[in-house]
């Protein structure tokens, strides 16, 4: 469906229908397939036809998701997981053998950094963290055995962006996969293959299914690449749900409308809370004073639905400030309809040390919005109250 634009291609492209006309996709709760004959069934198993076996490695609502993200990333192929970090660790894991190295921007998701600083060093695979806004400095830290460079952009929670177009060529000189988290950015407002990346990896739990329902993630790239992951998950088993991918198949019908209100109203909850006094700072992609503005003007099309802002009182006003809050809700999801609020200190990053934290920009008074769908006037409205109640 290259022709049509990537709005109509989320509602329109879908699995075939099957002898009930249905216009709505059905479910496909089913475990394993049928075959008419024991020769067809031999084939199928031994590659010769592509036709459908068990749903750990494929399933009628699985293919129809991945065949949606593909379109909306440009990616060749893909594999959905039951979780994002199931999706991350397969991304690594398909591809990593024990002596391998991974170069990665320090700015990771919290259990991305578990991943790679507790459980790869078991198997004998190694990391070097490097700064998002230093990447013309990236390349000094690569090393012979150098295999992946792992990215997210923009990143949770701080809101560093990594510039994709550098990565991209960085990887392409040293022969590195490049690896990279499209969370935060969705493919609506970012496409990182088109700057060169390998490998997009997502959370289909947050701004994918969108209404806080669901888990899953996906994995979608390079076809000789996902060829690779796909034999790994299809023999390791992290096969995402159809009935999952039936919820965010259907959800991405509505990514483009819902992230362009997400969207607007994140930028009006940061100009508000920048012009607020108990604010001593407050990040968004697509504020001028974001230390990579012009690079966010230049690779999103928008600037996310994350706003970060930092209160000058600490873990303790930070806890009290979301004691505050009467409409929006107190929870560690992101990309809901609701607008969620988090303390990342004390919650999400609380595993990690003081100075790990201070690394990734996560002070102790650092609080993160998920703004929402509701009107924005309501949202302001609660987060003034809040900030009146802890100054
Ligand atoms: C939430 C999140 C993940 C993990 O996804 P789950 O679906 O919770 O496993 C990975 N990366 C980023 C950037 C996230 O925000």
């Amino acid at each position: 469906m290259a022709e049509y634009h990537p709005e109509t291609q989320a509602i329109r492209q879908q699995m075939g229908r099957t002898d009930y006309r249905e216009h709505s996709e059905p479910l496909f709760l089913t475990s394993s397939f049928t075959f008419p004959t024991a020769e067809i069934m031999a084939d199928t198993f031994a590659g010769g036809t592509e036709d459908l076996i068990y749903s750990r490695y494929s399933n009628p609502n699985t293919d129809e998701l991945i065949g949606k993200v593909c379109s909306l990333e440009k990616a060749d192929d893909g594999f959905a997981t039951a979780s994002g970090m199931a999706a991350v660790f397969a991304s690594m894991a398909a591809f990593l053998h024990s002596g391998d190295h991974i170069l990665a921007s320090r700015a990771l998701f919290g259990s991305t950094h578990q991943l790679l600083t507790q459980l790869f060093p078991r198997w004998g695979i190694t990391h070097t963290y490097v700064d998002p806004l230093d990447i013309d400095n990236w390349e000094k830290a690569i090393q012979p055995n150098t295999k992946m460079l792992v990215v997210e952009s923009p990143s949770n929670p701080g809101l560093a962006l990594v510039d994709l177009e550098k990565a991209g060529q960085i990887a392409r000189r040293h022969g590195l996969i490049f690896n990279i988290d499209n969370c935060f950015a969705t493919p609506y407002i970012q496409q990182p293959i088109t700057y060169g990346a390998d490998l997009v990896v997502h959370s289909a739990t947050k701004w994918m299914d969108g209404q806080g329902r669901v888990l899953g993630g996906l994995v979608v790239g390079k076809r000789d690449l996902i060829e690779q992951l796909r034999f790994f998950c299809r023999h390791t088993g992290p096969a995402m749900s159809p009935f999952n991918a039936w919820v965010i198949s259907k959800s991405l019908e509505t990514l483009a409308v819902r992230l362009e209100r997400h969207c607007s109203n994140a930028l009006t909850v940061a100009q508000f809370l920048e012009g607020h006094p108990s604010v001593a700072r407050c990040l968004y992609p697509f504020l001028p004073s974001h230390p990579q503005y012009v690079l966010a003007q230049k690779q999103m099309r928008w600037g996310g639905g994350i706003v970060t802002f930092e209160l000058t009182g600490g873990v303790e006003q930070g806890m009290a400030f979301l004691n505050a809050l009467q409409l929006c809700s107190r929870s560690s999801n992101l990309g809901d309809t609701r607008t969620i609020v988090t303390h990342p200190a004390s919650t999400t990053h609380a595993r990690l040390s003081e100075a790990e934290r201070l690394a990734v920009g996560i002070t102790p008074g650092l609080v993160r919005v998920s703004v929402g769908l509701e009107h924005y006037t309501d949202i302001v409205a609660d987060l003034q109250q809040a900030l009146d109640q802890v100054q």
